[in-house]
């Protein structure tokens, strides 16, 4: 079998990941974090981030031999015939994707690296950055390669073992064979390309993505307005394969770790290259606008000023099947909401305790009831399946208002109606 040496930096969901899902494919792979502790954590296969079959998996790797975590960049590098760079990528300045920890991660290893490795970029990193790796790297004897990641939290695991498509770019076609290569026991689809266009179809997706949801909110807005369902409207839509069913859901607005980041930076990519981007532009406003729809309709729900008001919010987490709290917009709601000055304690079931510094405009709470109790409204922001089966005349009977505002139209509006509540949902 096709066995590589190989390093991952970076122990996220993008790199723990890969790094697990690689061994588990026969290879030998090192992964590095600069986080000492969740090192530590790791080499007990202790993984704090909620992805089903992660932690099995990151045991059978270390147990089988095949998986190692290390601490810093140099310990991972030096016999690595392939290193993945799956470091943070977040918002800067302007928009823009910070690079500083992709720059510290190849100023750690240029040196120590074998000549022939392949150095890939995973993380979703503007156009120019493998030219730019290869730059800092300094070397003539080693290539770069981009490789996009495009699993989603929560079914990691299943994503990166049964992807829809590979794909790898780079300007030098054996670099890209050679990361193609490592997947070959996967049987996807893969698509070789130069290294420019690589680093574009990780963006150009994800913010087709954005502008889809987007899409669907603006149009849940409209069927507000005409007395239509956007359920109906989305479900006649989805059959047609050009549309498909996926992506069509109205909510609370999208957010995550990767939408919001990506749809600004690649406005940056395109301004920087002299192209006014105003579809992506009127994607991110349609997305900012739908917070604030969803507060009017919570105001509205409770008589029309949230001044005081207590609220039970349903949900931090940015989806459901992920403990990621990273631009959540259940967040975002819940400060809007506290600067008009409600009152809010939320539950999550991925979310036992509050987060220091994430979760401060909300009193979390460890189980539904003491969201709902003497609550005027529940707020459901995160569409988790086991809030359709709670009690709801149980819960109804504790709080102090019969209203339920439903941003992800998760519930049954039937049961809600025979257990005496009053549902509000979106598009409907
Ligand atoms: P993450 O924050 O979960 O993980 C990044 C890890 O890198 C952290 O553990 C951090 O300690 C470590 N790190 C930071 N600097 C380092 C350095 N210099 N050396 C070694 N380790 C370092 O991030 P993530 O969600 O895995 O995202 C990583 C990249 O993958 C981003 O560019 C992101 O856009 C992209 N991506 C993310 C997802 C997703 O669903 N999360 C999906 C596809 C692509």
């Amino acid at each position: 079998m096709f066995v590589r040496r190989v390093a991952v930096i970076g122990a996220g969901y993008v790199g723990l990941t890969s790094a697990a899902c690689l061994a588990s494919l026969g290879h030998q792979v090192v992964c590095a974090d600069i986080d000492e502790k969740k090192v530590e954590q790791l080499r007990r296969a202790e993984v704090q981030i909620f992805e089903p079959g992660l932690p099995e998996l990151v045991g059978e790797g270390i147990a089988a031999g095949r998986l190692e975590f290390v601490v810093g960049v140099r310990n991972a590098v030096r016999d690595a015939e392939v290193v993945f760079l799956c470091v943070p990528t977040p918002m800067g300045e302007g928009g823009a994707a910070d690079l500083k920890a992709v720059e510290a991660a190849v100023a750690e290893m240029k040196d120590l690296l074998a000549p022939g490795t392949v150095v890939v970029n995973k993380s979703t990193v503007p156009v120019g950055t493998a030219a730019r790796v290869l730059e800092l790297l300094g070397r003539d004897d080693v290539f770069v390669a981009s490789n996009p990641e495009f699993l989603r939290e929560g079914s990691a695991v299943k994503d990166f073992m049964h992807p829809d498509r590979i794909v790898v770019g780079s300007d030098a076609q054996n670099a890209a064979e050679r990361v193609s290569a490592l997947y070959a026991r996967l049987g996807a689809p893969t698509v070789l390309m130069d290294a420019a266009s690589a680093e574009l179809v990780k963006y150009s997706a994800n913010c087709f993505l954005a502008m889809k949801l987007s899409y669907v909110n603006a149009m849940a807005e409209l069927c507000e307005r005409l007395g239509a369902d956007i359920a109906n409207v989305t479900e006649g839509m989805g059959f047609d394969q050009r549309i498909g069913q996926s992506f069509l859901q109205p909510g609370p607005g999208w957010g995550g770790s990767c939408l919001p980041k990506d749809t600004h930076a690649l406005l940056q990519i395109a301004e920087a290259a002299g192209h006014d981007f105003e579809l992506l532009t009127a994607t991110i406003n349609t997305n900012e606008k739908q917070s604030r729809l969803i507060i009017g309709k919570v105001a509205n729900a409770v008589g029309g000023d949230l001044k005081g008001r207590k609220l039970g919010l349903l949900g931090l987490a940015f989806k459901a099947g992920t403990n990621d709290l990273r631009d959540s917009p259940a967040l975002k709601i819940a400060k809007m909401l506290k600067a008009e000055g409600a009152e809010l304690v939320a539950y999550d079931p991925a979310i036992p305790q509050a987060v220091e510094g994430v979760t401060g405009d909300v009193t979390v709470v460890d189980d539904v009831q003491q969201a709902a109790k003497d609550a005027e409204a529940l707020v459901v922001l995160t569409e988790w399946p086991q809030f359709r089966s709670l009690d709801w005349a149980a819960l109804a009977g504790t709080m102090a208002g019969q209203v339920v505002v439903d941003t992800r139209n998760l519930l049954d509006v039937d049961v809600l109606t025979r257990a005496g509540l009053t549902s509000h949902g979106v598009g409907r």
